[in-house]
């Protein structure tokens, strides 16, 4: 039987509600627990694969292929777990098969109403994954903030839960916001009581409340909002904002958390949390002995979390090679051919952005063109892999005009084209080529030096794929598809032989980049852009040296 964990959040949004349920089970998943957290988000997409990076950030893609909500990249990253399909629900698909089963007749001569209807849909999608039967504890996330209209049928069907189950397997953790006021010197803790107590108006009573915060919680505030709140001292955790997501773990155990929600669940017998690869990971992040300077190129920069699992991924990569990578976002659209050069100088290796339409490619290509043209480390993913392709295809095939058709559908040399498969979908939601595919990879080839083995597994999300009718002319001029699909011949992999490094993929590789396992072409990247940077100073001073001379 399975325990049932819900995190809510008051006061604001963005306080953090996925990365503190990714710490909590993380930190039960150390002590020898099987855990699996899930996302239920009040908006009314059926998932949100059709919104755009500017509204939700990015899309997170599982192995079997659902669009999901950015935290589930979160829980991957912290848990070294797949999720699925299963682990996050929307409002959208809530009443989408509410209405399905109404059409087919399953509530025949009822009147179908948020209640019982919708919230025993919702009951059923956050009971699902512990009827597995693999998992000891299942956190579900509620998106949104209480108090939302929106959310108000999710807290429902938690305050049924709650009263349906035994005590000690039905928890609620509540994540709020301790502000501090400079005028006053003091943190406040009136948003905190005023959100616990529209919780209980709801009939839902939280066990635990989290207190995001600026500054430490003295003992006086801790036993304040404890009394206020109805809670017990050890129940009120402080969580003070942290250097990076990946110390809120142990900050966490180091406020026992973990410890209070075993006692509550009943669990005794646990063991003592194994961290070791995690420490070791936190201590290499901390305390890096070199520096890489990264250009992203993407036309989503201004918002951080369009590129969340890129940025992570590199973040583990670095880790991995002990060395900060520090990240230089670049704006495609203001990149001409004027500027390219001043634009990207300084730089230590290039990243190309996954993203869709015709807004910032030219900035993209220009970008490409450079990195190839000066030997600087390049890594494309999906539209970055797609820009690669049409830049050799210009500039060295001398295809003028060369194009994707997505950008532009009456190019006469469309070397990146639509998938056959694709040429009869209309529908948007759902639709692209989604998931894990296998990719089998050439042995003499950079790619397989990065995997050390053949075939490997990615993760997908595109429409378009590299026209396999111009792969020759390519190969004969020095750029070879190292990774194909086995079945489909389609390709997933293209580098150039005359360049360190020059990569491009049309998978997404930093879905599967976790603190355990980094993604290697991350890795390895990193390390080519170490020793471009190494270069790049032994030159540096043996002019100075003939200076001195
Ligand atoms: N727009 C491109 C396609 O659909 C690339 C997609 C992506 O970068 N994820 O093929």
């Amino acid at each position: 039987m399975s325990k049932y964990i819900f995190v809510t959040g008051g006061v604001t949004s963005s306080l953090g509600k996925g990365i503190i349920a990714a710490s909590l089970a993380k930190l039960l998943q150390a002590r020898g627990l099987s855990v699996t957290i899930q996302k239920l988000d009040p908006y009314i997409n059926v998932d949100p694969g059709t919104l755009n990076p500017y509204e939700h950030g990015e899309c997170f893609v599982t192995e079997d292929g659902a669009e999901t909500d950015l935290d589930l990249g979160h829980y991957e990253r912290f848990l070294n777990i797949h999720t699925s399909q299963a682990n996050n629900v929307t409002t959208g698909r809530i009443y989408q098969t509410v209405i399905n089963k109404e059409r087919e007749g399953a509530y025949l001569g009822k009147t179908v109403q948020v209640i019982p209807h919708i919230t025993d849909e919702i009951k059923r999608r956050m009971l699902l994954l512990g009827e597995e039967g693999k998992y000891d504890i299942v956190i579900t996330e509620i998106g949104g903030t209480v108090g939302d209209i929106e959310s108000l049928p999710f807290i429902e069907a938690v305050r049924q839960l709650q009263w349906e189950m035994p005590d000690e397997d039905c928890l609620v953790v509540h994540l709020t916001l301790i502000p501090y006021l400079k005028a006053a010197k003091e943190l406040k803790t009136k948003p905190t009581q005023h959100s616990v107590k529209l919780m209980s108006e709801n009939g839902v009573h939280p066990d635990i409340i989290v207190c995001r915060t600026e500054r430490p919680l003295t003992t006086d505030l801790r036993k304040k909002i404890a009394q206020f709140c109805n809670v017990k001292l050890d129940s009120v955790i402080e969580a003070m904002d942290a250097s990076t997501i990946y110390e809120v773990p142990l900050k966490m155990l180091q406020e026992g958390l973990d410890i209070t929600v075993l006692k509550k669940l009943h669990i005794n017998g646990y063991a003592a949390p194994e961290l070791t690869k995690w420490k070791a990971f936190l201590d290499k992040l901390k305390y890096p002995s070199g520096k890489v300077t990264i250009g992203l190129i993407g036309k989503y920069i201004e918002l951080q979390d369009a590129y969340k699992s890129i940025l992570e991924s590199f973040v583990h990569a670095g880790a991995m090679n002990e060395c900060k990578v520090q990240i230089v976002n670049v704006h495609s659209e203001f990149i001409d051919k004027t500027n390219v050069a001043e634009k990207l100088s300084g730089l230590d290796g290039l990243l190309v952005a996954p993203g869709f339409g015709y807004r910032g490619v030219d900035g993209k290509i220009i970008a490409v063109q450079h990195a190839r043209e000066n030997k600087l480390p390049f890594f494309g993913i999906c539209l970055g892999m797609q820009m690669a392709a049409i830049e050799f295809a210009r500039n060295v095939l001398n295809l003028e005009g060369a194009h994707s058709t997505e950008m532009q559908p009456d190019t006469k040399y469309p070397v990146i084209d639509l998938m056959e498969d694709q040429k009869k979908v209309t529908a948007k939601g759902g639709t692209m080529r989604l998931g894990a595919y296998p990719c089998a990879i050439k042995e003499d080839s950079l790619a397989y030096k990065i995997y050390g083995q053949s075939p490997i597994s990615e993760r997908h999300r595109h429409r378009w794929e590299f026209n396999n009718a111009y792969l020759e002319k390519y190969e004969a001029a020095g750029m070879m598809a190292s990774g194909k699909n086995p079945a489909t011949g389609l390709v997933e992999i293209i580098e150039l032989k005359d360049h360190p490094f020059f990569i491009g993929v049309q998978y997404h590789p930093e879905l599967k980049s976790t603190v355990e396992n980094p993604q290697p072409i991350f890795v390895n990247f990193i390390k080519a852009a170490k020793e471009f940077a190494e270069s790049k100073n032994a030159i540096k001073s043996t002019a100075l040296q003939s200076e001195a001379i």
